[in-house]
């Protein structure tokens, strides 16, 4: 006689994920979001923004980013400020690419959000042709309160992704979309 095959169902409160991933979704959220270490990647006037930004009275130690890292491998925040030549946009990439996941990018800026004022033959016209920005913050420069606004987005960010998200299809298919394999 053949054995009949019966479904467990799951307790309610623990379908999908399930309790236990959900909970360390959070942990590690929790975790990544007050430990955000920028690579500042500073071309112009925006970059002397984030200096103040970076300095006693915004203090931007507060919200755990007070050690920029200016080699990709330790960084899981990138920070473009100011004009971003097209000559120079490999070099943008090359950075992005040699940051391990999960990497976050903030355009900061008129200039690297779109290009700003210098709408000419030599000038990328935002960063989001290259690389998938995550949050632009607007300004010609931004005020450093905007930029702790930018941050403080990101950090929300972190704090909600799944710990599965960057090995979804979806996200593969993002990368993609700007020739990254
Ligand atoms: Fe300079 Fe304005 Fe461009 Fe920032 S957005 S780099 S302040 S010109």
């Amino acid at each position: 006689m053949a054995s009949e095959i019966k479904m467990v169902e799951a307790p309610a409160g623990h379908e999908g994920a399930g309790f236990f991933a959900t909970s360390l979704d959070k942990v590690v959220g929790m975790a990544r979001a007050n430990s955000l270490w920028p690579l500042p990647f500073a071309t112009s006037c925006c970059g002397i923004e984030f200096m103040a930004t970076m300095g006693a009275h915004y203090d931007f130690a507060r919200f755990g980013s007070e050690r920029p890292s200016f080699s990709p491998r330790q960084a899981d925040l990138l920070m473009v400020m100011g004009t971003i030549a097209k000559k120079m946009a490999p070099i943008v990439k090359q950075v992005y690419l040699q940051m391990a996941e999960p990497r976050w990018v903030i355009a900061m800026g008129a200039c690297a959000s779109s290009g700003g004022i210098f709408d000419t033959y030599s000038v990328l016209q935002g960063i989001d042709r290259i690389i998938p920005v995550d949050v632009y913050i607007p300004g010609c420069p931004p005020r450093p309160e905007q930029v702790i606004e930018g941050l403080m987005q990101i950090q929300e960010l972190a704090r909600n992704e799944s710990t599965r998200r960057r090995n979804t299809e979806e996200y593969q298919l993002l990368l993609n979309s700007y020739g990254i394999q």
